[in-house]
């Protein structure tokens, strides 16, 4: 699993440094707690639980949007998903290593039928017995697994608050079972998978990190195989040409690791995505794959997360952006305003060809307040589209994107299609030529 526990940190992962004084462009960053309530995005409820957030529709949009983009990335990069359950029984963390080295982390177990069950801490343990359910030949290699799932973690109360401290966690998560002289590569194609992922999201890291092993027994042993998988991440960096420190103290239990950093709106620091290489876990499951020769092989795992927990990207997503997300993420991506009652069907009628379109559309007719003022509650929607009697008329809108430029009328149909191109992109930009 990405997330790892620091020696001394209050959590894995998770460490809150004040790295640096504020940039003037991370002060007009904005507070996701706060931003997410006002937005409508996800609120918590004592009655469920500290550290528990739910998503409230439009928070859903977003998230559902985030989730089918790294499935489709995935998709495209050769990994296959699976599912697997959250829970999982005390021996199995007992044989991967997380109840010797990771269990103040973990959720106290459950008795079950004579048996105790525990939430899981992360998806490794399941990822490997599915790798180890059948055999592998090398031609299968690298094997690339990936699941969208629920992790949990028991933070202390006194630290909750919004999507970045959570007990319970969904995390883009995916283990690559490969050759020793493979894992070098899958680690530098994880990494550009996070990268590419980072400008269509327009989130930009704050550093690379390179976190080795510190002192104490935190960390599994076998120095050989620390180094080993040290060297390589190393290789990896300079392979993808990104600058990057050491932390030591900073590696996962079982392996060290990339971290990419990101900060928030108060400067604070933390690890968003991962890519590790770890020779432990599939010892301790003794997995194996046949080699060439018909003798059997141990892999190695890689371990990778690109978006990190998607409670933790979209806190990010809202406090990069405020609220004004890139079109192809914004819950509402169009908005279909009809000057008067007059023009409310021909307005329904271009919300419903957006729909057709896979767009995200909805009407706000005169009942909502003047013409001004639902422009002014639609500031956040990348298109606004004003239809008064000349547009209806003609079959026209006018455009108004949401950073102030307005594109000549145009035909409807064509307003549509353009605006479908755009988010089809899933890039930044928010129109296709001149404006304005
Ligand atoms: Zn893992």
């Amino acid at each position: 699993m990405p997330l790892s526990r620091s020696p001394g940190s209050s959590a894995p992962g998770l460490r809150h440094v004040v790295t640096r004084s504020l940039s003037t462009e991370e002060t007009t960053m904005a507070d996701h707690r706060k931003l997410g309530r006002e937005l409508g995005l996800f609120d918590t409820d004592p009655l469920m639980g500290a550290g528990l957030p739910y998503w409230l529709p439009e928070g859903a949009v977003l998230r559902h949007t985030l989730e089918e983009y790294i499935r489709e990335a995935e998709r495209q990069a050769g990994y296959r998903h699976v599912y697997s359950p959250v829970l999982g029984k005390r021996e199995l963390y007992e044989i991967s290593g997380h109840w010797a080295h990771y269990s103040e982390d973990m959720f106290p177990p459950m008795e079950l039928g004579g048996e105790e069950v525990v939430l899981r801490p992360s998806m490794c343990p399941h990822h490997a017995l599915i790798y180890r359910s059948r055999a592998h030949s090398y031609r299968e290699l690298p094997l690339r697994m990936a699941e969208l799932g629920g992790m949990y973690r028991s933070e202390l109360s006194g630290v909750l608050g919004g999507l970045t401290r959570v007990r319970a966690i969904q995390l883009n998560d995916a283990h690559i079972f490969c050759t020793e002289e493979q894992a070098a590569e899958e680690a530098l194609a994880a990494l550009e998978l996070i990268r590419r992922a980072y400008r269509a999201l327009g989130i930009a890291p704050s550093r690379y990190r390179l976190s080795l092993p510190g002192e104490g027994g935190k960390y599994a042993a076998r120095p050989g195989m620390w180094r080993r998988a040290a060297a390589m991440l190393a290789e990896v960096l300079d392979g993808a040409g990104v600058p990057y420190e050491k932390g030591e103290g900073e590696a996962a239990f079982y392996g060290p690791k990339i971290d990419v950093q990101v900060a928030d709106s108060a400067g604070r620091e933390a690890t968003l995505s991962t890519v590790q290489i770890d020779f432990h876990q599939p010892e301790r499951f003794g997995l194996h794959y046949i080699g060439p020769d018909g003798a059997k092989r141990r892999p190695v795992m890689v371990h990778r997360s690109v978006i990190g927990s998607v409670e933790r990207a979209v806190a990010q997503l809202i406090e990069v952006h405020g609220g004004a997300f890139p079109a192809w993420l914004a819950p509402v991506q169009v908005v279909a305003l009809p000057v008067s009652d007059a023009e409310l069907p021909c307005a329904e009628r271009f919300v419903r060809r957006c729909l057709d379109q896979g767009l995200r559309a909805e009407p706000a007719g005169p009942e909502r307040g003047s013409l001004g003022a639902r422009i002014r509650a639609a500031r956040l929607v990348p298109y606004q589209v004003v239809i008064g009697a000349r547009e209806a008329a003609g079959d026209l809108v006018a455009l108004r994107l949401r950073d102030g430029r307005r594109p000549a009328a145009l035909p409807a149909a064509e307003a549509v299609r353009r605006i479908a191109g755009v988010v089809a992109e899933r890039g930044a930009r928010l129109w296709d030529g001149e404006a304005g």
